[in-house]
């Protein structure tokens, strides 16, 4: 589960990108984070992996109190989210399977656990017949089904998607999301952060507003429940 309780981000330069926003997330959840550029969702996004703290307010990620955790317990905390990003983030010289192999001996897993995970998760993204491509060699749909398979590799609790499908055409946009349906159908907490009104509205899925750093709106009433 994820909760920020009252939590309020200023940069350093004096930026007040957050205002006492609070968010739960329940296990098994499915949530779009919607709002305009400059509005603070990739602030939540990097206050929930730990690469910045809050000026005040707590939060919860899976377990962690990341107000009193430990620098030594961040990794730990880390294995429970799977991140993915508009740009995929792919190690270009690797093959798609080796690029889930590499992610998962970072972590310690044993051959023979790796070859069946990964077997699982290519299959999973309608990829298993791509094991020995590079990135290069694949569309920027099936790059994003590699990141998202790569995502998956450690079991994490939770994804989190920022803005998974800024670079692809509506179509892909559409089957990334569907795919990300069925991840969550499966068990896994999905968080999605896009600013795409129409493909969101494609989806009768909780949708959190956020503007100008604050909750504007929280429920299943689609993007900007409150816009004429
Ligand atoms: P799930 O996606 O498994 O149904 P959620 O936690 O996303 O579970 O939401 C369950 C229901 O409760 C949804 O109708 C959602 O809109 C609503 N809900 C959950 N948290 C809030 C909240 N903080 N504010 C408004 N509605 C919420
Ligand atoms: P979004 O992801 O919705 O586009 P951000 O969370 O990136 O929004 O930004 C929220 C606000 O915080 C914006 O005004 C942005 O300019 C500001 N901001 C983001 N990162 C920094 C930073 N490292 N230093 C100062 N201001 C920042």
């Amino acid at each position: 589960m994820v909760r920020l309780i009252d939590v309020s981000k200023a940069y350093d330069n004096g930026t007040r990108a957050l205002e006492s926003v609070s968010l739960r997330i329940e296990d098994g959840g499915f949530v779009f984070l919607v709002g305009p550029s400059g509005s603070g969702k990739s602030t939540i996004v990097k206050l929930l992996t730990g690469e910045i703290r809050p000026t005040s307010g707590r939060i919860m990620v899976n377990g962690y109190n990341l107000n009193t955790i430990r620098d030594g317990q961040i990794p730990f905390m880390r294995r429970t989210l799977g991140v993915i990003f508009q740009d995929f983030r792919l190690i270009e010289k690797k093959t798609v399977c080796e690029n889930l192999t590499f992610a998962m001996r970072a972590v310690g897993t044993s051959p023979k656990e790796i070859r069946k995970r990964v077997g699982y998760v290519l299959e999973l993204v309608g990829l298993d017949c791509k094991l020995s491509c590079r990135p290069c060699e694949l569309s920027g749909g099936e790059q994003q089904r590699v990141a998202i398979a790569r995502a998956l590799v450690n079991n994490p609790s939770m994804i989190i998607a920022d803005e998974p499908t800024g670079n692809l055409d509506p179509t892909r946009s559409f089957e990334i999301m569907l795919l990300l349906e069925r991840i969550n159908a499966l068990g896994t907490t999905v968080l999605v952060v896009t600013h795409e009104k129409e493909l969101v509205n494609r989806f009768t899925k909780r949708v959190v507003a956020i503007d100008g750093g604050r909750v504007v709106s929280d429920g299943m009433d689609g993007y900007y429940q409150n816009e004429k």
